[in-house]
């Protein structure tokens, strides 16, 4: 059934879940997404410039969507068929990969946001049951307080929940992440959580070059309270199609990380920042940077160290 404005509909897919390489940002070493498409629509994501989109472009406009890369979060196609898939999956081959930084998690979602709305949480939910009744561990990543309504599956040894809490300024948000819900309502739901005994964390990613020294203490004084167990971040990087998106979309201050040298700049003052304001607050253990391959090596900061590096979580046999 098709959405009068945006494109909603399902489709199937060959596998429900794949092996993957984020392992090299220590998040799993599976990925499992519930959908295509993604109705939050942020600027900045680099998913439609992926191959899972860009070598889907004539089966998604057969499907209705004229664009696949510009009208990002415009579309959305859910998988209702994946957690039934799953099963037989587990079931048929329980052969397993682990590696040390990606500890055998799977990764709810890499490619959309496992709670976006009610169709992907109601397949997120099942299969999440699904993993947990075949041992797996589960890393949930969302924008969307959502999942708070799965808290009675998701308090759990073998899950943490991790929001995508860029920054604290719903006005920033509005620009850049027009259809996800509000860094607030994403704080209120972390805040939830923990009152839950949920496993947490937050990716602050990624966050904008307007902010500095002063959003970044308020960041923390509002997050650590919260007891995630590890922060991964990185700042914004608008130098592929993403970034046209940004400039098309009215985003000034996208010109202030545009060349390769502003984007390491600004990487590498804002690493400085988040550093100095860490270890004030005693928390610099918790920083798990995503650094990016092709940053220069710059004040001695040996990048490839992060590359491959298991969390600071813990995960129970
Ligand atoms: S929520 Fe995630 S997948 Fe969805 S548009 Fe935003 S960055 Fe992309």
């Amino acid at each position: 059934m098709i959405n009068q404005t945006k494109t909603i509909a399902t489709e199937q897919v060959v596998s429900p879940i794949s092996s993957s390489k984020l392992n090299k940002k220590s998040l799993c070493d599976y990925v499992l997404n519930v959908a295509s498409g993604c109705l939050h629509g942020c600027t900045f994501c680099y998913v439609p410039s992926t191959p899972v989109i860009r070598m889907r472009g004539k089966a998604l406009q057969e499907k209705g969507v004229s664009d696949p890369q510009l009208d990002w979060g415009d579309y959305l196609f859910v998988r209702d068929e994946v957690p039934e898939q799953l099963e037989a999956r587990l079931a048929r081959n329980p052969k397993w990969k682990e590696t040390a930084s990606g500890k055998g998690v799977v990764m709810l979602c890499s490619g959309t946001d496992p709670y976006q709305n009610g169709q992907t949480a109601k397949v997120t939910r099942a299969c999440v049951q699904v993993l947990l009744n075949h041992g797996k561990r589960v890393r949930i990543l969302t924008r969307s307080p959502l999942w708070t309504k799965d808290l009675d599956i998701l308090v759990h040894p073998n899950v943490t929940v991790g929001m995508s809490l860029p920054h604290l300024d719903d006005n920033i948000s509005r620009q850049v992440e027009p259809g996800a819900p509000l860094p607030s309502d994403r704080l209120k739901a972390l805040e939830m959580g923990k009152f839950a005994g949920c496993r947490l964390y937050v990716a602050m990613a990624p966050t904008a070059p307007v902010h500095g020294v002063e959003d970044f203490q308020r960041y923390f004084d509002a997050v650590l309270p919260l007891n995630p167990e590890v922060i991964f971040w990185e700042p914004i990087n608008a130098r592929g199609s993403n970034g046209k998106r940004m400039i098309d979309a009215g985003i000034d201050w996208v010109s202030q990380v545009t060349t390769q040298k502003q984007w390491a700049d600004n990487f590498y003052s804002q690493y400085n920042q988040i550093i100095q304001v860490l270890q004030e607050r005693s928390a610099i253990h918790l920083l798990h940077p995503w650094f990016d391959p092709a940053l220069p090596t710059i004040g001695g900061v040996d990048i490839n160290s992060w590359f491959y590096r298991p969390t600071i979580e813990q995960w129970g046999e």
